[in-house]
């Protein structure tokens, strides 16, 4: 049977089969982990998923593709959640540790990374396929054009890893952008030295606000100047130049500061 493409899903189905296996083959499912897939449409990673593991959890907001999907699996193999991943709280709905898959829709994957970082603390594998530009800025490094917000937030909670590159034909119909696979890993990096999370979020999101200021200027209204000198910050550098963890040593003074 046909389906076709919903484009305001973000519905781009992968048939590359070697792009397919490659990705399976990162899955690496712990015994006490549950494994959950944003957004299956048409079961392109659902089936070999349902190869490796005894049951598989997925979300999926198009109710016509849940439906199909779900005559060809049975409910005790696969639980299909018809809803909107934006919305679904993965820390209450289940008890175990997850392991996150999925061909991500492309037009809510920032905002969908951001949610997934919210619920972080359950989560301990994410393999996802994004857009090369957003997997890009995860993944950029200080200094590069691509650092900044996203990169910062994401790198101050996981560890990120560039998996491989995929084009545009690999999918039916082809995206207008190319992509990449990227592995995530909470937990493995410094979150748990960030004292207070909403006061980093909001540092993050005032350095970046100012593109092109110096760090002094971008961040005058929130952090005084003396702080950043003590936290061996030259004044002049731009925000885009400081690593992850200086965001962290940052916020934690400001916190310090504001507490004492
Ligand atoms: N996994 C399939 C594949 O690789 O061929 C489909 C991937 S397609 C890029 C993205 C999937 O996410 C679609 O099935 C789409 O319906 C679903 N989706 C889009 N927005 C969603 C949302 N807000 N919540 C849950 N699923 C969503």
């Amino acid at each position: 049977m046909t389906v076709r493409a919903r484009k305001r899903f973000g519905q781009h189905f992968l048939h590359d089969k070697n792009v397919i296996t490659r990705i399976i083959n990162q899955i690496n499912l712990q015994p006490a982990q549950t494994m959950v897939e944003i957004g299956p449409g048409t079961g392109a990673l659902t089936f070999p998923l349902l190869e490796q593991v005894a049951k598989l959890h997925a979300i999926e907001i198009d109710r016509d593709l849940a439906q199909l999907l779900q005559t060809r699996v049975p409910a005790d193999r696969l639980t299909i959640h018809c809803v909107d991943v934006l919305k679904f709280e993965f820390c209450k709905h289940f008890e175990s540790r997850l392991n996150v898959v999925g061909n991500l829709p492309y037009n809510i994957s920032t905002p969908l990374i951001f949610h997934l970082l919210d619920q972080a603390s359950c989560i301990d594998q994410m393999i996802f396929m994004l857009q090369k530009e957003v997997a890009e800025r995860i993944c950029a490094e200080p200094g590069s054009n691509e650092y900044g917000r996203l990169s910062i937030m994401v790198q101050s909670q996981c560890q990120v890893e560039w998996l491989f590159n995929v084009s545009a034909d690999s999918f039916s119909p082809p995206p207008k952008v190319e992509s990449a696979v990227i592995k995530l890993y909470p937990g493995k990096h410094t979150c748990s030295s960030i004292k207070d999370r909403k006061l980093f979020n909001e540092l993050v999101r005032t350095a970046f606000s100012k593109r092109r200021k110096t760090i002094r200027n971008a961040l005058k209204s929130l952090v005084p100047e003396q702080i950043l000198l003590d936290s061996g910050i030259t004044l002049s550098s731009r925000p885009e130049e400081l690593p992850v963890e200086t965001y962290i040593n940052l916020a934690n003074a400001l916190q310090q500061v504001r507490q004492s």
